[in-house]
């Protein structure tokens, strides 16, 4: 596959790495689905995207909604003729421990509820699972040749005060091996699947994190800063041309490697 020719959604496109793998798949001629919660976000990638030459449409979708991943899957293939390409970036984070105990008493004073579990189940891990699931549908129903790239996280093995997103991304990281099994079964060759996790990337979810926490996240890493999120997106666009990367979940960390242990 090359990215040239290809057709390319990406969910979360509007923000972050899903923005900047849109662009870059433009960039190098691909024709591009932005999909995002806000407009205001999707039509300035759009916008961006148009402004350097690329071609790009944006559709507003909530990725947990199965009429609404069917719906931007439909307007991607009607408006290019085809799929190719299928990024799942849509994600959020809502931090926090399981239970939190009253620093007096050692009673549990508050307990992690279903409004910090059930968004992040729902958008990181069944939001990708609905659109993978229905962009394959229509790669192997047009007889497209297709990648699909689920957005795991180096939280999979298990952050402390993330509960909720290292069940969620743990999933996630476990389904291009299942999916590129399934095909196999099936007689699918046309359509490999590469997760990718990566590990602290400058974008605004950053932002919704505790910074005190990145902080001292950071002294693990071997590199000394955040990844940028173009960094991501050059692995992305390498998945597209190399075959021989299908059924796994690669690691971009900038070599974090916790030698301090990964409970903080
Ligand atoms: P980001 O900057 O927050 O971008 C994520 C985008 O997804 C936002 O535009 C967000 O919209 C959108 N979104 C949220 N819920 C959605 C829904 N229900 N339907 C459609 N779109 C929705 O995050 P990012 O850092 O680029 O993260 C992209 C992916 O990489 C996520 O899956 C994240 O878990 C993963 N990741 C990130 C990092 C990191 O350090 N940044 C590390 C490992 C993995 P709103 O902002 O309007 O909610």
């Amino acid at each position: 596959m090359n990215i040239q020719d290809s057709v390319a959604l990406i969910t979360g496109g509007g923000k972050g790495i899903g923005e900047a793998v849109a662009k870059l798949f433009a960039r190098q001629g691909a024709k591009v689905a932005v999909v995002d919660l806000m407009q205001a976000d999707i039509d300035r990638v759009v916008a961006d995207i148009k402004e350097m030459g690329g071609q790009a449409i944006g559709i507003q979708a909530n990725v947990t909604s199965e009429a609404e991943t069917a719906r931007f899957v439909q307007g991607t293939v009607e408006a290019f003729g085809k799929l190719n390409i299928a990024v799942s970036c849509a994600g959020i984070i809502r931090d926090g421990t399981m239970l939190s105990l009253d620093k007096e008493t050692g009673k549990v004073s508050k307990k992690m509820g279903l409004d910090k579990w059930q968004p992040v189940i729902d958008i990181d891990l069944t939001g990708s699972f609905l659109t993978l699931r229905d962009a394959a549908e229509a790669m192997v129903n047009g007889g497209w040749d297709g990648l699909l790239v689920p957005i795991s996280s180096v939280n999979k093995v298990g952050q402390v005060g993330q509960l909720n997103y290292a069940s969620a991304k743990a999933a996630v990281a476990m389904m291009p091996k299942i999916i590129v099994g399934e095909f196999l079964l099936r007689g699918i060759r046309h359509i490999r699947c590469v997760g990718i996790a990566p590990g602290y990337t400058a974008t605004p979810m950053l932002t919704g994190m505790n910074q005190a926490a990145l902080h001292t996240i950071l002294e693990d890493v071997h590199i000394d800063r955040l990844i940028e999120p173009q960094e991501i997106a050059d692995l992305i666009a390498h998945c597209v041309s190399n075959e021989a990367l299908n059924a796994t979940t690669i690691e971009i960390t900038g070599g974090l490697c916790y030698p301090r242990g990964i409970a903080k």
